[in-house]
C-alpha cells in the first residue's frame, strides 16, 4: 500500500475518506474517538498545502437526507481537535460541496456532508455507485483512503472513488493493517479472543474461523445469550438470535473437537427491564427467570473471564460484557477492561463502542497495545477476507 509519503500534495485538492461516526446525544458527541483518530493524517496533509477535503458517514440515513444525521457537529469538534477552522459543506457532491472546495486555499480544510444522504454510496448497483463516485472524485484530485471503520464496506468513497483517482492509505490505516496482521500471522499464545456486544449476527460469521486460529474464545454480552440459549438453557427476554441456534450449536461441537477453550459466562445480572435504573438480581447463567432479561454478565463470571485473560500472551477484544451505557451494567465491560490491562500480552481493543466503553470507565488508553477504531472492519480482517477498502488502496 502506498503511503501519503508518496503523494505530492501541495496546492492540490485531495479527498480524505475518514471514519467520524462517532456516538450522538441529541447534537452532542459523546465519544469524539473517532474523530481524534483521523485528525493527524488530515494535519498531514494540510501542513503539507494539500486543500483538504474530507468525506465520511454517519449513522444509517438510509440514503435520505436526515437532519439528526448530519456532520455538522463533528465539523466543529473536528475544528477545535485540528485548532484551524474546518469548513462545512451542506451537501455532499451538490453546489455547496462545489463552492465550498473552490473556496479552499492551500492547507485549508473543508468537511462535506453525510456521504450516506446520497443514496448511491451504498447502492448494492455498481453503475449507481459509479455514478456517485465519478461526482465525488470530480471534487478532487488525490484520494487518501483513511477511515478504517469502513473499509470492509464496498461503497462508493471507500472502494470506487479510489478507481478514479491516484490515490494512498492514510497513516490511520497504516497503523490498524500493521496490529491485525501482528493477529493473524503468527500471534503469541495462548491467543484469546473475547466476543461480546449486541450486532449477534454479524459477529457470529467470524466465529467459525476464529475457531481454527484461537485457544480460547470467551464469549459475553447480547451474544452470550444464544449460546446459553443453544445449550438448552432458558434466557428469558435477553437478547437471542433464534436462526442462529443451529449454527452455534455447530461452534459448540466445533470448538471441542479442535481443542479451542469455549468460556462463557456462569451468572448474569438479570433486571426487569432494559432501562438504567431497572431492578435486577445476580442469577446462575443456567437459570435466567423467563421474565428477566441479562443485562450484564455476573461477579462469578467476571472472575472467570480475568482468569482466563490472565495467561494470554495475545487478546483482540471485541464487543462489551453488558449495557455499560448504564452505569449498573457496567461492570462485566470494566472487569474485562481491566484484565486486559493487567495481562502481560499484546491486547488489541476493536469496535466503536468497547473503544468507547474504555474511555467511557476513565480507563487509560495506553493500558492497551492498540486501541482500534473498526469493529466489523477488524472482524472481518480476522476472518480472512478481502476488505473492499484495502483492496482497492492496494492496486
Ligand atoms: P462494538 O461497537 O464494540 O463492536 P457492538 O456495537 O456490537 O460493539 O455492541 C455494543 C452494544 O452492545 C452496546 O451498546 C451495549 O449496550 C450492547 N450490549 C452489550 N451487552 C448487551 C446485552 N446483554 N443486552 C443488550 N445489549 C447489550
Ligand atoms: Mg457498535
Amino acid at each position: 500500500m502506498r503511503t501519503i509519503d508518496s503523494l505530492d500534495v501541495k496546492g492540490r485538492r485531495v479527498l480524505v475518506r475518514a471514519d467520524l461516526n462517532v456516538p450522538l446525544d441529541g447534537d452532542v458527541i459523546t465519544d469524539d474517538g473517532r474523530i481524534r483518530a483521523s485528525v493527524p493524517t488530515i494535519a498531514t496533509l494540510a501542513d503539507r498545502g494539500a486543500r483538504v477535503i474530507v468525506c465520511a458517514h454517519l449513522g444509517r440515513p438510509k440514503g435520505k437526507v436526515a437532519p439528526q444525521f448530519s456532520l455538522a457537529p463533528v465539523a466543529a469538534r473536528l475544528g477545535e481537535l485540528l485548532g484551524r477552522p474546518v469548513a462545512f459543506a451542506e451537501d455532499v457532491v451538490g453546489d455547496s460541496a462545489h463552492a465550498t472546495v473552490e473556496g479552499l486555499a492551500d492547507g485549508e480544510i473543508a468537511l462535506l456532508e453525510n456521504l450516506r444522504f446520497e443514496p448511491g454510496e451504498e447502492s448494492k448497483d455498481d453503475e449507481v455507485r459509479g455514478a456517485f463516485a465519478d461526482k465525488l472524485a470530480a471534487l478532487a484530485e488525490l484520494y487518501v483512503g483513511d477511515g478504517f471503520g469502513a473499509v470492509h464496506r464496498k461503497h462508493a468513497s471507500v472502494y470506487d472513488v479510489p478507481k478514479r483517482l491516484p490515490h494512498a492509505a492514510g497513516g490511520l490505516i497504516v497503523a490498524e493493517v500493521e496490529v491485525l496482521k501482528k493477529l493473524t500471522e503468527n500471534p503469541a499464545r495462548p491467543y484469546v479472543v473475547v466476543l461480546g456486544g449486541a450486532k449477534v449476527s454479524d459477529k457470529l460469521g467470524v466465529i467459525a474461523n476464529l475457531l481454527g486460529k484461537v485457544d480460547r474464545l470467551v464469549i459475553g454480552g447480547g451474544m452470550a445469550y444464544t449460546f446459553l440459549k443453544a445449550q438448552g438453557h432458558e434466557v428469558g427476554k435477553s437478547l437471542l438470535q433464534e436462526d442462529q441456534l443451529d449454527q452455534v450449536r455447530g461452534f459448540i461441537d466445533e470448538a471441542a473437537k479442535r481443542g479451542v477453550e469455549l468460556v462463557l459466562p456462569v451468572d448474569i445480572l438479570a433486571a426487569t427491564t432494559f432501562a438504567e435504573d431497572a431492578p435486577y438480581e445476580v442469577v446462575e447463567a443456567t437459570a435466567i427467570p423467563a421474565d428477566r432479561e441479562g443485562l450484564d454478565i455476573g461477579p462469578k463470571s467476571r472472575e472467570l473471564f480475568a482468569s482466563k485473560l490472565a495467561d494470554a500472551a495475545t487478546v483482540f477484544w471485541n464487543g462489551p460484557m453488558g449495557v455499560f451505557e448504564f452505569d449498573a451494567f457496567a461492570g462485566g465491560t470494566r472487569a474485562v477492561a481491566e484484565a486486559l490491562i493487567a495481562a502481560g500480552a499484546f491486547t488489541v481493543v476493536g469496535g466503536g463502542d468497547s473503544a468507547a466503553a474504555v474511555r467511557k470507565l476513565g480507563l487509560p488508553e495506553d493500558g492497551f497495545s492498540h486501541i482500534s477504531t473498526g469493529g466489523g472492519a477488524s472482524l472481518e480482517y480476522l476472518e480472512g477476507k478481502t476488505l473492499p477498502g484495502l483492496a482497492a488502496l492496494e492496486d
